[in-house]
């Protein structure tokens, strides 16, 4: 790659220069005009990037009309080389037209220790380009999270509601090249999206060792980011996260609104979709219903493939429950696992504890699992669920108390005495179920999130201001609550 670039690019020079042919200090009104270029750079290219990438250009030395500039690291130098230097010496020309050509160096802080280093590189790359590899390697297994050893793909078990995820993140394991990126994953809670990914972080790493593979989840990705910013270590961070082959963040809703976080996420990702790198995301909703994401991030989060994970079928907890039997060598009768599969639907999470928890009772006391002792260990987990409130039965009382019909809670119809109820119904869903507002929204004929929010924030208005209608609201809650 040419080192230099500019209006003028025969001149190409090493990047890293030894400490013998140290240029001049460049004279006062070059730097002045360096002042200019800096600021220009900043409108040019926006607030975000200036301070991610250009602002620690650094001038360091003018000759002959070529303007030197450092960075700290050899990253950053290919990164601004890519994609702004040709803008940034057309800056510079348009400042002072005797500029003809920037160059970019890496100058570290200690400046004779990369010197040395890039010396014994070029010297011998082997040697010690391995030793920089593996200390690169060691610092990012320090930023993964581990990986629980029993989520494999083989403890997997593919039902209807996951087979599309389950598919995808065989297909990431299984090409040659990046079948799609990112690989998106969403659903709710306690549905197997950490599995799949550690299940791809197992696979890559049994079948290509020398792939360096990070998993986090996005608050560790937070936690990193600003303990560096704080160190004032960016660079590193930068360095490190652009350095995986494989980049895999869990739980991304976590950093909705978290905008530096976000912004530093959305130029990592640029940056290895570039060098095509593959990226895993996970969160509990789609790309598009992410609030408090930033827009170019929601987008090219899509880019993708999406693949969401619905809730559990029958089919799929009786299989899920089969499958933890056997691999946990218990005896459990067909009976039990029939019950459970059709008592406990909220979530595998949830399945699989109340399984481990009737195993556990048979293994103290002694006894055989049975139906009855079944139904006496998981009382209060059973009554929980006996009560849980879905919102097709709120959008049942609620049409009901209103003499309306079940369809008006899906119209599109606005009059009045048909939005107003629909607005209540929607306020008890949020109330009393644990769905989204985009969940909500779907329910309630495709509705989007925000309608959700102003009906929420309404029926909350009108339950101060007007009695009839916080009447309304209490006599249908306790209908679905007594
Ligand atoms: P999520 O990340 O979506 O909240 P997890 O991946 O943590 O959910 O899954 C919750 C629990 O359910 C884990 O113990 C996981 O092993 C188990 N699980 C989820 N899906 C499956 C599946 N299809 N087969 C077997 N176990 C599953
Ligand atoms: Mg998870």
């Amino acid at each position: 790659m040419s080192e230099t670039v500019g209006a003028v690019t025969q001149n190409v020079k090493p990047s890293t220069r030894s400490l013998e042919d140290m240029p001049l200090e460049p004279s006062a009104d070059i730097k002045k005009v360096w002042g200019k270029v800096h600021s220009d750079m900043r409108q040019e290219f926006g607030e975000a990037v200036f301070r991610s990438w250009l602002k620690p250009l650094t001038l360091q030395a003018y000759y002959h009309g070529t303007m030197e500039v450092s960075v700290p690291t050899r990253f950053m130098r290919d990164w601004i080389q890519n994609h702004y230097a040709e803008r940034i010496s057309a800056i510079c020309s348009e400042c002072n037209a005797e500029i003809k050509c920037v160059q970019i160096v890496v100058v570290q802080n200690a400046i004779l220790d990369d010197v040395v280093e890039t010396q014994k590189a070029a010297d011998a790359p082997n040697a010690d380009t391995d030793n920089a590899d593996e200390k690169l390697r060691a610092a990012i297994e320090e930023v993964s999270s581990p990986l629980d050893q029993r989520f494999t793909f083989d403890s997997f078990v593919v039902g209807k509601p996951n087979a599309l995820a389950h598919a995808a993140a065989r297909r990431v394991v299984e090409s040659n090249k990046i079948p799609f990126n990112p690989l998106f994953f969403y659903g709710g809670v306690g549905l197997g999206k950490t599995h799949l990914m550690h299940a791809i972080a197992h696979m890559v790493k049994e079948q290509e060792p020398e792939k360096i593979v990070m998993y986090l989840s996005a608050e560790k990705f937070m936690y990193q980011f600003v303990r560096a910013l704080r160190a004032n270590d960016t660079m590193n961070f930068k360095e490190k996260f652009r350095s995986v082959d494989v980049l895999m963040i869990d739980d991304i809703q976590f950093i909705a609104g978290k905008e530096s976080t976000q912004e530093e996420f959305f130029h990592t990702f640029n940056a290895l979709v570039d060098q095509n790198k593959q990226i895993i995301i996970s969160a509990d909703r789609a790309p598009g219903d992410l609030n408090g994401l930033d827009e170019r991030l929601r987008s090219r989060l899509s880019w993708g493939l999406v693949a969401d994970i619905h809730p559990t079928t029958y089919e799929l907890r009786l299989g899920i429950l089969q499958s933890k039997r056997e691999q946990a060598g218990a005896t459990v009768p067909d009976s039990v696992l029939e019950f459970l599969a059709l008592k406990v639907t909220s979530n595998i999470r949830e399945l699989e504890g109340a399984l481990n928890r009737i195993i556990a009772h048979a293994d103290v006391t002694k006894q055989e699992v049975t139906l009855e002792s079944t139904q006496d260990v998981l009382q209060d987990l059973l009554r929980a669920h006996d009560r849980r409130i879905t919102i097709d039965e709120i959008q049942r009382k609620v049409a009901e108390h209103y003499n309306l019909r079940l369809t008006d809670m899906h119209s599109s119809r606005r009059a009045r005495q048909v939005a107003r109820p629909r607005q209540v119904a929607m306020y008890l869903a949020k109330l009393l179920t644990a769905r989204s507002l985009p969940e909500i929204g779907r329910k309630f004929g495709g509705r989007d999130h925000t309608t959700v929010m102003h009906a929420i924030r309404k029926v909350e208005e009108l339950i101060d201001a007007d009695a009839q209608i916080a009447q309304d609201v209490e006599v249908v809650r306790r209908a679905l609550t007594g």
